[in-house]
């Protein structure tokens, strides 16, 4: 249960051990067509959907390297590693205007309005921002892009397949997602939408591998450029029949369900939720990150954790330490979220924490029974 790579279907591995088949063929092309087909329908968008062999940091920089270059600016929302993650990208490529939160920090429209003023000729934000368990406001952002002309680009990589993805209607210019979370498939290959508009803004100087450009005329022939990564593609059309098969709205209301019955357990738990959230910004119903309770080492409780048989996350880089996070990316059960939550009561008794088992495995209960 950490926030990708997540766990993988019997079905999507034995998807992948097939023979190679030529990128070229016609086989291969019903794969990639399929595929870009039932991520439209995800994304709710008619505007082209490619598919890059790399991980959810290759779309990122085709994102950026194919739109800003020496004399644009960009404006780039932080408050979790991967905001960071697009400013230093921003800064290879263009002039970063930055609008900079502490990690975990809610967003503040009045902010992202006064970066805009200044003429960019685009905005990047992360929608989920899986470092800190924050879900940024997509909508509000996309409506003062539009306002302000400015192109939106939005990392979706930890909401596509598990939570709500509108990209047409939020006015999302780029968007960007990864195969190895909330679609459950294995990592490697990145998933990027591109309006019409954007086409227009496309610089003449381009990436090579990531051109953007490249990918929609080989798409238009059911192909990929350069040679993609054949077996990923095999395990992330299996990946997404099973989505289909569960029905998109019901995977969303299932992972804002789990999400919430961990939220509720943390709190019946005294323990406390590490991000800040504001009237825009809200929790993730993807990833929940927790407070490191007071007095508790971090490999020492994850370690307990694990012996049980869960592997949660814990912070990363300054935030080591200081948070856990429990993902529900992907295919989980309720018997999985209710059994990483005894693990951790488990834990958190034997460290002297709580005095009684069961209070946030009853909470979760409840709330995941709830219609
Ligand atoms: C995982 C993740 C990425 C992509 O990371 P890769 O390691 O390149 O796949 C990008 N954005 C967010 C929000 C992520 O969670």
């Amino acid at each position: 249960m950490i926030p990708g790579p997540v766990d993988i279907p019997p079905r999507v591995l034995r998807a992948m051990s097939k023979p190679m088949i030529g990128h070229r063929s016609k086989e291969f092309g019903k794969i990639l067509e399929e595929c870009r087909e039932i991520l439209s329908e995800i994304l709710n968008t008619s505007n082209d959907v490619l598919i890059i062999s790399g991980s959810g940091t290759s779309g990122m920089e085709a994102a950026i390297g194919n739109l800003i270059g020496k004399d644009d600016k960009i404006a780039v929302i932080e408050n979790g590693k991967f905001g960071e993650r697009f400013a230093e990208i921003s800064e290879i490529y263009g002039n970063l205007v930055h609008i900079k939160y502490e990690w975990g920090e809610p967003i503040e429209l009045g902010d992202v309005e006064e970066a805009l003023r200044k003429g960019v000729k685009a905005i990047a934000m992360v929608h989920n921002e899986t470092s800190v368990g924050l879900l940024n406001p997509a909508k509000e952002v996309g409506e003062l892009a539009k306002e302000y002309g400015a192109l939106f680009i939005l990392d979706v990589v930890t909401t596509i397949g598990g939570d709500e993805t509108k990209i047409d209607e939020w006015g999302v210019d780029i968007a960007i997602g990864g195969s190895q979370k909330c679609l459950g498939a294995p990592p490697g290959l990145s998933i990027v939408s591109v309006s019409d508009e954007a086409w227009k803004m496309m610089r003449e100087r381009r990436p090579y591998y990531l051109d953007l450009v490249a990918y929609k005329r080989s798409a238009e022939k059911r192909e990929t450029p350069y040679t993609p990564a054949i077996p990923l593609f095999f395990a992330l059309r299996e990946a997404l029949e099973i989505i289909k098969e569960e029905g998109i709205e019901k995977r969303i209301k299932r992972h804002r369900k789990q999400a919430k019955a961990i939220r509720e357990a943390m709190v019946e738990l005294n323990l406390e939720l590490f991000p800040k959230i504001n009237e825009v910004t809200k929790y993730s119903n993807t990833v929940t990150a927790i407070k490191m309770p007071e007095g508790v080492e971090d490999g020492e409780l994850r370690g307990r954790i694990a012996s049980m048989g869960y592997k949660i996350a814990g912070g990363q880089e300054k935030l080591r330490g200081r948070i856990f996070r429990i993902s529900n990316m992907g295919n989980f059960s309720s018997k999985e979220i209710l059994g990483v939550i005894l693990a951790l009561e488990v834990a958190l008794k034997e460290l002297g924490v709580i005095e009684n088992i069961g209070k946030g495995v009853e909470r979760a209960h409840e709330v995941l029974n709830k219609s």
